[in-house]
């Protein structure tokens, strides 16, 4: 049998032994109906995990050499006959084909695999068009999710998750231990209404980033235009200087720092914002605005698109001295300062001004790498609360703080230089500044006790205004209880 990895399990079958739950199903045969991409993988997958498998084709002669020699090829009605759980590896467009075999599939199990190239394409799912065609059968939806790529991938890479629904238990938890056995993880989603939705998740595109990547987006046009009008199109106005060429570096690598830095203070705002609701009406029970709801679900793409951002300025920032235009500029100050008999050009200021800002930059990005690698899952998972908050929370309050001084630094008293405000424009690095300093001040004032512990006692389930059983240690040591107003 041909196939590097494909040769091995994705899980080794000892892994299933100890668990009381699972029948043996290992052994068992399994009906492919179908020969292609996907109808192949899969078996190579099931003989790898110790089925035996029996493919359906209309044309098993000219088909068999593309399957693994364990697995027998033979003619549809065939195949059924052999099996009680068949895998319909065909199209929807092909189900109707298959109605001639309905008398020899009556009472089997069928796994409908099939995808749609439209969200919502049809009125009714495959499966229950399925289900409609063979009312004798069981239709089990599963698999879809799985691409004919990750069946052959092994254990190392591909999504393991088969999401599995059907109106019969028996056959629903048949599929779940198959797919287990193979070494994926099997997701119960329910009777066969959650169809649909399980055929629309392959279509999907990044349903999670659409905002904050509209964002992102909406913040680089915006800062970028900023930046082009102030390093650009000021120059050409009011000295008729092209500085044109600053659009493919300079504009973007003063714009990408601002993106991050404004997304990176997004991350908390609506933490500080869902706070200030709690502390104003004095419950952790009332829900969040719709809006804040999202936003408090999208920080993690949020914080992403932050480091995205940061680490591109990174590369950017170490490529400025690459440039022609860079160098001209050095040897035409150079040259000035000759011409000027001006030997020493050190400006102790400047220099600290940059080795500090640098080296806080540095720490910047590497805080927002440590954030962003402990948000994937894989590492998350690995960590308890306490740490994946302390990293994420604290850690990522810091990162902020830190890519204050980084922008401060940067901005120096340029602020308060009157040939910096272009069209009466402020340093770009002056705005960016709002947000994220409104985010680490209110930080600061939940921080004082009145406000830390009121907002404790509400997120432990105290409400305003209403009456609570409290127990208090008596003058003895030994506690009482009564009834009282938490609100006093
Ligand atoms: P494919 O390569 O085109 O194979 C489809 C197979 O359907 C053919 O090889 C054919 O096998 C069989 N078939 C039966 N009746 C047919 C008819 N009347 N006309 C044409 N073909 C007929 O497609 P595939 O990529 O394997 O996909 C098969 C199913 O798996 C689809 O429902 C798809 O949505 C689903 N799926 C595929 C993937 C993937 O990665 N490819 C992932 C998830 C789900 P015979 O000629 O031997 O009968």
């Amino acid at each position: 049998m041909s196939g590097g990895d494909m040769a091995k399990p994705l899980l080794g079958h000892q892994s299933m032994e100890g668990d009381p739950s699972i029948t043996p199903v290992a052994g068992r045969t399994i009906g492919v109906l179908g020969s292609g991409d996907f109808a192949r993988s899969l078996a190579i997958r099931l003989v790898c995990s110790g089925f035996k498998v029996v493919v359906g084709s209309r044309n098993p002669k000219r088909k068999a050499g593309l399957f693994p020699s364990e697995a027998e090829v033979t003619f549809q009605a065939d195949a059924v006959k052999k099996t009680d759980v068949i895998f319909v590896a065909v199209f929807r467009e092909h189900y109707s084909t298959l109605c001639d075999l309905a008398d020899v599939l009556a009472g089997k199990i069928l796994v409908d695999v099939s995808n749609n190239t439209e969200m919502n394409h049809h009125k009714e799912s495959n499966a229950e068009y399925l289900a409609s065609l063979f009312p004798a059968c069981t239709v089990v939806k599963g698999f879809n999710v799985v691409s004919a790529w990750t069946l052959q991938s092994g254990a190392r890479d591909g999504n393991k998750q088969v999401l599995i629904c059907s109106n019969n238990q028996e056959a629903k938890r048949t599929v779940a231990e198959i797919a287990q056995v193979m070494g994926f993880t099997p997701v119960d989603m329910g009777c066969m209404s959650s169809a649909c939705e399980i055929e629309n998740i392959p279509l999907r595109l990044l349903p999670a980033w659409k905002i904050p990547i509209f964002l992102a987006l909406g913040l680089f046009l915006c800062f970028f235009t900023y930046n082009l009008i102030r390093q650009v199109i000021h120059p050409y106005i009011r000295e008729q200087k092209n500085k044109l060429y600053k659009i493919p570096i300079e504009v973007v690598n003063t714009t990408l720092p601002c993106v991050a830095y404004v997304m990176l203070s997004l991350v908390y705002l609506p933490g500080v914002l869902a706070a200030c609701l709690q502390l104003y009406h004095g419950t952790k029970y009332r829900r969040f605005p719709d809006w804040l709801d999202q936003w408090l679900r999208h920080r993690k793409q949020i914080g992403l698109l932050s480091f995205f951002c940061a680490a591109l300025h990174a590369v950017y920032s170490l490529c400025l001295p690459m440039r022609r235009s860079h160098r001209y500029q050095l040897i035409e100050t150079a040259v000035k300062q000759a011409m000027e008999k001006k030997m020493n050009i050190w400006v102790e200021e400047e220099v600290w001004r940059m080795e500090i800002y640098i080296s806080v930059g540095i720490i910047a990005l590497g805080l927002l790498s440590l954030l962003a690698i402990t948000s994937l899952p894989s590492i998350a998972n690995s960590l308890n609360w306490r740490e994946f908050s302390f990293i994420q929370s604290t850690l990522g309050f810091i990162a902020l703080v830190i890519s204050t001084l980084h922008t401060l630094t940067y901005g120096w008293s340029r602020a308060f230089d009157e040939n910096q405000y272009k069209f009466y424009l402020p340093p770009t690095y002056t705005l960016t500044l709002l947000v994220p300093c409104t985010v680490i001040l209110a930080k600061v004032i939940f921080n004082f006790p009145c406000v830390q512990q009121r907002l404790l006692r509400i997120r432990r389930g105290w409400e305003k205004g209403r009456y609570v059983k409290f127990v208090l240690p008596s003058a003895t040591g030994e506690y009482s209880s009564g009834e009282t107003s938490s609100n006093v």
